[in-house]
């Protein structure tokens, strides 16, 4: 039970400590804070009841990295889990911030009763390319899944990175070294970037467990796309690879943003497929706030309901 009083709300180790092999996998979704009221009222008068008919376990509402949405992520979450009955997560990144203001969001999502925290370095605001660390603050999310852990009774997420982060261009190996040290700290599972290739994932999840011995939920962040110029310019942001085969199948749909999404929907659903076949136990999904292709693959893999 938590303490907003509802029985809905859990514990994301709790949800997948529950799953029997052959359930259907853990299913999340992750929004960004809108910008705009009309983007805080689309998104939960249109998008959240519509996602809410696939029986999803739980949601995720992004941090920004910086400006007035910040604030917006625990109201959004809180707004979520009381006007749903939903378990929802925060992100809450190092980027901008001393430990003191940490301290105090963690105090405020507590008092809220916000259980689970998605616990990130964050990206470099606009106009910066690099991160630098907070006066006060945190150099690496390692430290900020230790200081969470020892401030409240939380449930802690940490990101992975199938094809090492962007940082650790090269050196994949030392950045999948740096997420054990992120679970050792006290992370209780894993989301991971978004990539294309199956076998990125596969070989980073068999490191991750057969070489490091990490026994926490590793689950894949899947992105459907909805046109090429948005994956051209995500991948260059986080750096996943776009396959060769991909590649020319995007700039085919180079002008066709309604054919690019319907690419994406089979693409994603394929993705999945695989995943669940080779015993994953989660996903999440990148909705970028619209529920039209969240939908049609989870309708594709017969995950739509509990
Ligand atoms: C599921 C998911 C959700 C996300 N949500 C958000 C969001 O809401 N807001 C946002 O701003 N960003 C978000 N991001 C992006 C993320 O914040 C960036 O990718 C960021 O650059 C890395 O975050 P991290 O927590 O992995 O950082 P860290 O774990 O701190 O790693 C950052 C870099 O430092 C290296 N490193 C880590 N530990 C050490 C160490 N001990 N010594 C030396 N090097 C080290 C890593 O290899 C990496 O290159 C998200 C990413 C994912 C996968």
């Amino acid at each position: 039970m938590s303490s907003t009083g509802s029985s809905s709300i859990h514990c994301i180790r709790d949800l997948h400590s529950a799953r029997e092999p052959g359930d259907r996998p853990v299913i999340s979704f992750e929004f960004f804070t809108p910008k705009t009221d009309a983007g805080d009222v689309k998104l939960m008068e249109v998008t959240m009841p519509a996602l809410m008919a696939l029986a999803p376990d739980y949601v995720s509402v992004t941090y920004g990295a910086g400006g007035g949405t910040r604030a917006k992520t625990l109201t959004l979450v809180d707004a979520i889990q009381k006007q749903f009955d939903l378990t929802a997560m925060a992100h809450l990144t190092c980027v901008g911030h001393t430990r003191d203001e940490i301290a105090a969001i963690l105090d405020e999502a507590k008092a809220l009763g916000i259980r689970n925290i998605l616990a990130l370095r964050g990206d470099p605001p606009a106009g910066e390319a690099e991160f630098t660390t907070p006066d006060g603050g945190f150099e690496f999310s390692y430290q900020l899944v230790e200081f969470i852990r020892a401030h409240g009774d939380f449930c802690i997420g940490t990101a992975g990175f199938p094809e090492g982060h962007l940082a650790c261009e090269g050196r994949k190996l030392a950045d999948w070294g740096y997420l054990k040290q992120k679970v050792d700290a006290g992370a209780n599972f894993v989301l991971t970037q978004l990539f294309f290739d199956n076998a990125d994932f596969f070989a980073f999840r068999d490191h991750m467990v057969r070489q490091l011995g990490v026994t926490v939920p590793i689950c894949p962040g899947i992105l459907p796309i909805l046109s090429s110029k948005q994956i051209t310019r995500f991948t260059h942001l986080c750096g996943a690879r776009i396959p060769a085969a991909l590649q020319t199948r995007l700039e085919d749909l180079a002008d066709d943003d309604a054919g690019a999404t319907a690419f994406g929907i089979e693409y994603a659903t394929a993705q999945c497929e695989e995943l669940i076949r080779e015993g994953v136990r989660g996903l999440h999904l990148y909705s970028l706030n619209k529920a039209h292709s969240v939908a049609a693959i989870l309708g594709n893999l017969g995950l739509d309901h509990r």
